[in-house]
């Protein structure tokens, strides 16, 4: 995956440099330029960015006269880079680098931030968070090998790692491909909504994406890529899945019971398990009345039958959530009716890059400007993460019914009213019901370019807000009696996202059931470790799941770094296995659970997939992405009991 490479002197003539400087991403781009050619000048108050979170400014805030100020001196300096033999300024201190990642944020982050951005930006190009360690040095007598359960996105990190460190393992994955989500999701419009500059690994960084949210098949040929080029698809048991596991804790190891596509059943020996099947991989049918009793075709968005033909057909959707939002917009072209069933509605985020291609200007900046790629991934941590917590934040005595949380909040609000006021002006019918009365970031914001409303006011498009009473031989019927005849059902209805791990028996020391002891409340220590269970580990466990709309890929990587470091644990200390220690893992739910509280999903009613039965934020990670980075850097020994 070729990045810009600093080796090759920039040969561009000004006309190439000038047509790629109209398309840059300037409040990235300088301090990138800053770092390249070490003037710090490039950063002078009047360029600074001032960017508004969410928002659909493209260039961070920044007016025209400030713009294209900003042109002139990137221009210069590229020009001078070139003309200087392309010799690139020594590595910034953490000074000069706190200074670039002031101004990136418009002076809203602190230094803190610096030792984050060095590592998952890595300067210079490399993989900085490869383990710097190896069995074979550490523990080469030990008979030690991982079972890894599942070859999406975090299996293949795991694997990547454990293959650097040199620790034997397999991957057991249910499907005939990699890429998990992105492997399965197959219905029309799928695609990442969150932009893939940042959903990427930080060590496989692509500067070619074709989109700025690519399409499902561009995801899942990048993790079958990275999986290739790491040549691991050797090392995956396709089409099997893991039915159970125990702990033997005499021979101190898991037994793990795999079947085949065949039904072929068989037991696996391995000192580790790492669990990396996700959070929204099984998925959740509606328990409404009927259900079973259409007699058409109908079937779930993650199990999309491309065998049917949507073309002039009456097509029902239960469901307007991410999937819904995405693959309603295609199948509203193709039907002939299309009937939507909206129990709550979204809050929706203007981006206009939503469908957009990258520009070849900022792709060949990407390619030709050493360090661009890495500032504009952070920018987008920024803008669409990091920077927006403080929005979802509970303010104490803040009193606005049940619309809004906090001052930050509700200003958050207002952006998004204001975007569906607009949008939806000339349809006051449409208005009235599109219109959320909770909280924004209570449930997940779906990002809009505009398909959104623009499918709604279609003819051939309805949007029923009416509850569902029943499903019936021809349609849905709804509460006021009436029946919505269809042809076809479609499901958007989510995935048992609460039942971690399921439907896999796990059974740890004593014979504790994993589920048995969860009991319908899934919890872990730092989302990755639970007391009984030794030696397993868990990525997209309980609480690692984010709301605003940052990249997983950045958890997985967190909890990646931190099980390798369990290992090296184990290895250095010449221990079989590592148990969470029980007042450790309760300690840290109760402050979980106090930091859910503290934030708009945790205190709203409406319903959402972030809570479990038990009315339990059991996903949501509740802090900062920098503090899980943080605490998953390296294991604290006293937090386990070894054998
Ligand atoms: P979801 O967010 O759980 O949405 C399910 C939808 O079905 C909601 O509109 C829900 O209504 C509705 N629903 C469920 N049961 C119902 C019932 N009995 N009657 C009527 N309506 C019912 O599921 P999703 O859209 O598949 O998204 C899940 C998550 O996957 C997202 O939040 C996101 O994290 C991820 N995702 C990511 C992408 C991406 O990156 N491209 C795309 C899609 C999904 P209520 O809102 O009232 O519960």
């Amino acid at each position: 995956m070729p990045t810009a490479n600093p080796a090759q002197p920039l040969s561009a003539d000004d006309a190439e440099i000038r047509a790629a400087l109209a398309e840059a991403h300037l409040p990235s781009l300088l301090p990138a330029l800053a770092q390249l050619t070490g003037d710090m000048s490039l950063l002078r108050p009047e360029f600074r960015p001032n960017p508004a979170p969410l928002s659909a400014e493209e260039q961070g805030g920044m007016d025209p006269t400030q713009i294209e100020a900003a042109r002139t001196a990137a221009f210069k300096a590229i020009t001078g880079f070139r003309e200087g033999g392309s010799k690139s300024a020594p590595p910034p201190d953490n000074t000069a680098v706190h200074q670039m990642v002031d101004f990136l944020t418009g002076g809203q982050s602190s230094e803190e931030y610096v030792p984050l951005l060095l590592e998952e930006l890595a300067f210079p190009k490399e993989d900085a968070r490869a383990p710097k360690w190896s069995k074979s040095d550490l523990a080469p007598a030990s008979p030690f090998s991982v079972a890894i359960v599942g070859a999406g996105m975090s299996g293949i990190l795991a694997a990547i790692r454990l293959k650097q460190a040199g620790v034997p393992f397999i991957i057991i994955e249910k499907n005939d491909g990699v890429g998990g989500t992105w492997f399965e999701n197959t219905y029309p419009g799928a695609r990442v909504d969150n932009p893939n500059h940042g959903y990427s690994y930080s060590f496989a960084q692509k500067p070619d994406w074709p989109f700025h949210f690519s399409p499902q098949g561009v995801l899942r040929d990048y993790f079958r890529e990275v999986a290739e080029n790491y040549g691991l698809l050797g090392d995956v048991y396709f089409q099997t899945e893991v039915t159970s596991a125990e702990w033997d804790e005499v021979r101190q190891l898991w037994e793990v019971h795999i079947r085949s596509a065949s039904g072929k059943e068989e037991t696996i020996e391995a000192q580790a398990v790492i669990s990396a099947v996700g959070q929204l991989n099984r998925p959740k049918l509606p328990e409404i009345k009927g259900t079973g009793s259409f007699e058409g075709p109908s079937f779930h968005s993650a199990r999309w039958d491309h065998g049917i033909d949507l073309h002039g057909k009456r097509v029902a959707v239960i469901g307007n959530g991410a999937s819904a939002s995405q693959f309603i917009p295609v199948v509203a072209e193709q039907a002939e009716s299309l009937t939507i069933f909206q129990r709550t509605p979204n809050w929706y985020a203007p981006n206009p890059n939503y469908h957009a291609a990258v520009g070849e200007g900022l792709q060949w900046i990407f390619r030709h400007i050493p360090h661009a790629a890495q500032w504009y991934r952070f920018s987008l941590f920024w803008t669409s993460a990091e920077g927006i917590l403080p929005m979802a934040k509970v303010e104490p005595g803040w009193d606005a019914g049940e619309v809004s949380v906090g001052a930050a909040n509700d200003q958050l609000r207002e952006m998004f009213t204001a975007y569906l006021d607009e949008q939806f002006s000339d349809r006051p019918d449409l208005q009235a019901k599109v219109i959320p009365r909770y909280p924004p970031a209570s449930k997940r914001i779906v990002v809009d370019n505009g398909i959104w409303p623009a499918t709604l006011k279609r003819p051939n498009v309805r949007l029923v807000t009416e509850p569902i009473s029943e499903l019936t031989p021809r349609g849905v019927r709804t509460v006021d009696g009436e029946e919505h005849s269809a042809d076809v059902v479609i499901y958007g209805t989510g995935f048992h996202a609460s039942k971690f791990l399921m439907p896999m028996k796990l059974v740890g020391r004593n014979g504790a059931d994993l589920h048995a002891q969860w009991d319908g409340d899934a919890r872990a220590y730092m989302g990755v470790t639970v007391p009984n269970f030794p030696n397993l580990f868990m990525l997209y466990g309980p609480n690692t799941n984010i709301v605003v709309n940052g990249s997983i890929v950045y958890f997985s990587e967190c909890e990646v770094t931190y099980v390798l470091d369990c290992l090296r644990e184990l290895f250095e200390g010449r221990h079989n296995a590592m148990d969470c220690r029980q007042e450790v893992h309760d300690a840290y739910n109760v402050r979980i659970d106090r930091g859910n509280l503290e934030m708009a999903w945790g205190v709203s009613k409406v319903n959402s997939w972030y809570k479990n039965e038990k009315g339990r934020v059991a996903q949501n990670w509740p802090f900062t992405l920098l503090e899980f980075w943080q605490q998953t850097k390296k294991v604290d020994p006293a937090d386990y009991v070894f054998s």
